[in-house]
């Protein structure tokens, strides 16, 4: 830890679990997950103005407990989420930060609902992001700084890059000699509005739904990467960055699919992506800021592209683990805390 005469940062990794509400079709006494108020482990009734910390699951009569830096329960919007995850990594793109945050879970526990929204009565955390950073860019551009906002938006499946505003169009990774990923000929559009930037995500998250085939998957299989960048306008250097990532479903890390005729199994694609995932965040978690130790980057795709976001002094690190409220998920959602608990 640094010495106390230093002034603590916020913390480079935050672990956040969020509980989905059960749908109508699921039954109440299904409910086997509840959000404890910080500290104490009382009845779930929740006060929403409480910083609540804890989880409990309770799966074949044992009880397992959780402690994350924040617990969402059912009841939390989109909105309240993204305040107290993504907002300040958003401001801190224009003071040098490179965040990051993943949606981690099963399939169906709310992953999409969280990162990119149902449609217009049902903000996603890109549209509060997208709306945060031009109100920052607005002001930095009145107070003379030369700044420009570039969006881009694709997926990762099975080692290969997709690029979401190219109608899937396959996009080259290329190594340098530093070991950095560059991802060539990705679209990256420069933004100067809200309704731009919004159009340009919704594109995107298009592209994401329609047309799953065996060679165009389903989004449980994918990791979605939205990231928006911002270049100082003289040096047309990068000044921050900020990528939201909603992952492929993690119950798909299991699975044992042949595609493409190959010998390629997907579940291991994701499996190793995952993996490899926890594995950084928690070398990096361990090495403190500024890096040191060996950071398993190189493992897999998806943390090749994220290092640069991962690195350095100003980098931040949000994981929101989603769970679905039902007992029939019991097993998911344990395996989630788990991951997430790791993570920590
Ligand atoms: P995932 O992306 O993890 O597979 P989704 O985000 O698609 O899951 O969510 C599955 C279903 O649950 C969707 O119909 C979504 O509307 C609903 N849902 C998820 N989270 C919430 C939430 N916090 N509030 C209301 N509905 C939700
Ligand atoms: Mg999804």
């Amino acid at each position: 830890s640094p010495p106390a005469t230093q002034p603590v940062a916020s913390p480079r990794i935050k672990v956040c679990v969020r509980k989905r509400p059960l749908h109508a079709r699921e039954h109440p006494a299904f409910d086997t997950v509840t959000a404890q108020p910080g500290g104490a482990f009382g009845p779930a009734n929740i006060n929403l103005h409480e910083p609540k910390t804890h989880v409990d699951l309770t799966k074949d009569i044992v009880t397992h407990t959780f402690m994350f830096d924040h617990v969402f329960d059912e009841n939390c919007t989109n909105k309240e989420v993204y305040s107290s995850t993504a907002k300040t990594l958003v401001k801190g793109m224009f003071d040098g930060a490179r965040g990051t945050v993943f949606a981690y879970g099963q399939t169906g526990s709310g992953k999409t609902h969280t990162m990119f929204g149902q449609g217009p009565n049902s903000k996603g955390m890109y549209e509060y992001a997208c709306e945060d950073v031009l109100e920052h860019l607005n002001v930095a551009k009145r107070s003379g700084r030369g700044l420009t906002l570039y969006v881009s938006f694709f997926e990762i499946y099975g080692g290969h890059v997709y690029d979401l505003f190219s109608s899937k169009a396959r996009v080259q990774l290329l190594e340098d000699q530093a070991g950095v990923i560059r991802v060539l000929g990705l679209r990256e559009e420069a933004v100067t509005t809200v309704e731009e930037l919004l159009r340009l995500a919704k594109v995107g998250s298009d592209a994401r739904t329609t047309g799953a085939t065996d060679a165009n998957p389903d989004s449980s299989r994918s990791h979605a990467v939205f990231q928006m960048r911002l270049r100082d306008d003289e040096t047309g250097s990068l000044v921050g960055k900020f990528s939201l990532v909603d992952l492929a479903g993690s119950e798909r890390a299991a699975d044992r699919v042949v595609v493409e005729r190959r010998e390629r199994f997907e579940g291991a694609e994701i499996n190793k992506s995952l993996l490899a995932l926890k594995e950084c965040i928690r070398a990096l978690h361990r090495s403190g800021s500024g890096g040191g130790g060996h950071i398993p980057f190189r493992a897999s795709k998806l943390t090749q592209i994220l290092r640069d976001s991962f690195m350095g002094r100003k980098s931040q690190t949000v994981m929101i683990a989603t769970i679905s409220p039902g007992s029939n998920s019991a097993e998911h959602s344990l395996n989630t805390l788990r991951y997430a608990d790791r993570v920590k």
